[in-house]
């Protein structure tokens, strides 16, 4: 059989709206078979236990058509929405996946010959394996079920301009031009056994994939399947992208970045896929404006002005440190900024036509990669200092608050002292406690002890150590609090601290003692 050009389906020229309008389709069928599955799911569960209590041949009967109901719910949420279930993206070989695939319909090969014409066999692309397998799987099950008797099925595959094209050409029964667009709609069979949710399953995938679909049949004729992937092309990704700048004789590589900032912008927004969606956001938390800092960050590097370059790191590593910015972000921006710059000095050589030798372009690439490292390193050094100081304050603040010296009045504080003691916040409250007795002159001092684990006891030593400091500064100590376990741990030293501090119960009892001492 052979296709002519012009009978190609109005799907090659809206072929991704009908795409698009067939996931759409799918979506809301997914939708709908995901809210009819839990009643039904409910609905098996009490005819399971009705069959227990009386057994009846309809509910047989009904079992079983909620079974097939279930079933065909299930295909649909499979096939029509791919992306529900979790696979990897991976790379797949073609032209031996569909080999294999092939293989599976042995049986078929008597009646039917098979031409596979595999150009380009090393061709890979990316993405989900298993659901691929299974939409070449459909399409090539369609072709031989096409074919009744006799027939050719021929599969061909070619990499033109970074796409994948996989043609799957049958001469069967074809396909009626008025039920083209219904294909890939779920349900859609002509088939008495059919389940009409092949083809949904291949529409989904390949547009989940941002692959294209052409469907081309002639009635009695035979159809011709033709599936366009995207291909990550790797040398093109990593090679240097061919730009279009603008370039006069007389600009220097200063102009040259100048005159195409635009350019500059683009690329680098392509080469930072994750940071793109980023700035906007990045500029409403920190007021940093990321395309412009890189403009910056190119002109210092162009022109080694090291300087100027390690104070405008150490201003972004503040910033961000300030703003808790993703570091992970910077670090991508400026690999992107590092890659785009490349590109643009490889352009700017071309255009610029001057002869350049080796050793002058290695002595360019050092300087210029010790540049932006020079840029990284400064900024994550004052980044990582900010940081720690924040942290070390943090930690002031909180050592102080674990110490809290609360005045009554002008001559009476309490300090209630919860949770555990260790040598740290020992020696937090050592110094604290003495200092404020020295500078509020506060005459006496309850420490309330009711909320403190046990503790250890070297830090019981160094507790009784405060209680001797306390004395001495001639500071009045009155301890509440004190639960066996605590007296356990002072009496277990065999040191009495019973002259240099009076104790209460609680601390409700010392302060009413107080104030009833006051105001008798
Ligand atoms: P099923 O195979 O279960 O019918 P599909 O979604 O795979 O469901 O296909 C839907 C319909 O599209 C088929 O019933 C058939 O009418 C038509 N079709 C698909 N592929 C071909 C083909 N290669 N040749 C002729 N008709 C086809
Ligand atoms: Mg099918």
């Amino acid at each position: 059989m052979k296709m002519k050009p012009d009978q190609i389906t109005p799907m090659e020229s809206e072929s991704n709206a009908h795409l698009r309008q067939l996931a759409s389709v799918g979506k809301i069928a997914a939708g709908i078979a995901h809210e009819v599955k839990n009643p039904l799911t409910a609905v098996k569960g009490f005819l399971q236990l009705l069959q227990q209590e009386s057994s009846n041949q309809y509910i047989d009967i009904a079992h079983s058509e909620l079974d097939n109901a279930l079933t065909t719910l299930n295909n649909l949420l499979q096939v029509s929405k791919p992306d529900l279930e979790f696979e990897e993206y991976q790379t797949i070989h073609l032209s031996v996946e569909l080999e294999s695939i092939l293989n599976l319909f042995q049986d078929k090969m008597y009646d039917i010959t098979i031409i596979t014409d595999f150009k380009n066999n090393d061709v890979t692309i990316v993405g989900k394996k298993s659901q691929f397998k299974k939409a070449f799987f459909n399409l090539i099950k369609n072709a031989f079920e096409s074919m009744d008797g006799e027939g050719t099925l021929m599969i061909m595959h070619e990499s033109v301009n970074n796409e994948v094209i996989v043609t799957i050409q049958d001469t069967g029964v074809g396909i009626p031009k008025d039920k083209l667009d219904l294909l890939g709609t779920p349900f859609f069979t002509t088939k008495d056994l059919g389940t009409g949710l092949g083809l949904t399953q291949v529409f989904s995938v390949i547009y989940q994939h941002g692959g294209r679909i052409v469907v081309d049949s002639e009635e009695n004729q035979g159809t011709t399947f033709t599936i366009k992937i995207p291909q990550l092309n790797k040398k093109c990704n990593q090679g240097v992208k061919n730009l279009n700048l603008k370039f006069e004789e007389n600009y220097c590589i200063k102009n040259f970045f100048f005159e195409n900032r635009k350019v500059f912008e683009e690329r680098l927004l392509e080469e930072a896929i994750n940071v793109k969606g980023k700035i906007e956001e990045i500029r409403q938390i920190g007021n940093i404006n990321l395309l412009d800092n890189a403009h910056k960050l190119v002109l210092f590097v162009v022109e080694e002005r090291e300087h100027e370059l390690i104070s405008f790191a150490k201003q972004e590593g503040v910033a961000w440190a300030k703003y808790s910015l993703t570091l992970a972000f910077k670090l991508e921006w400026i690999q992107a900024i590092r890659r785009t710059l490349w590109d643009f000095l490889y352009h700017f050589d071309l255009l610029n036509k001057t002869e350049v030798d080796r050793v002058t372009f290695f002595m360019l690439e050092k300087s210029i990669n010790k540049s932006i490292d020079l840029f990284l390193t400064y900024f994550f050094i004052s980044y990582s200092t900010y940081k720690d100081e924040l942290l070390d304050k943090q930690r002031n603040l909180v050592e102080n608050l674990s110490v809290p010296i609360i005045p009554i009045n002008d001559k009476i504080c309490i300090l209630p002292l919860i949770g555990m003691i260790d040598y740290l916040r020992i020696s937090t409250i050592q110094d604290k406690v003495l200092t404020e007795i020295e500078t509020h002159h506060i005459e006496t001092l309850i420490i309330d002890l009711s909320g403190i684990t046990p503790m250890e006891q070297e830090i019981t030593n160094n507790f009784i150590k405060i209680i001797d400091g306390i004395s001495m500064m001639g500071c009045k100590l009155i301890i509440t609090g004190m639960r066996t376990e605590i007296v356990r741990s002072f009496t277990g030293l065999g040191i009495s601290i019973n002259h240099q501090a009076e104790f209460k119960g609680t601390l409700q009892l010392a302060l009413n003692d107080f104030f009833t001492e006051k105001s008798q």
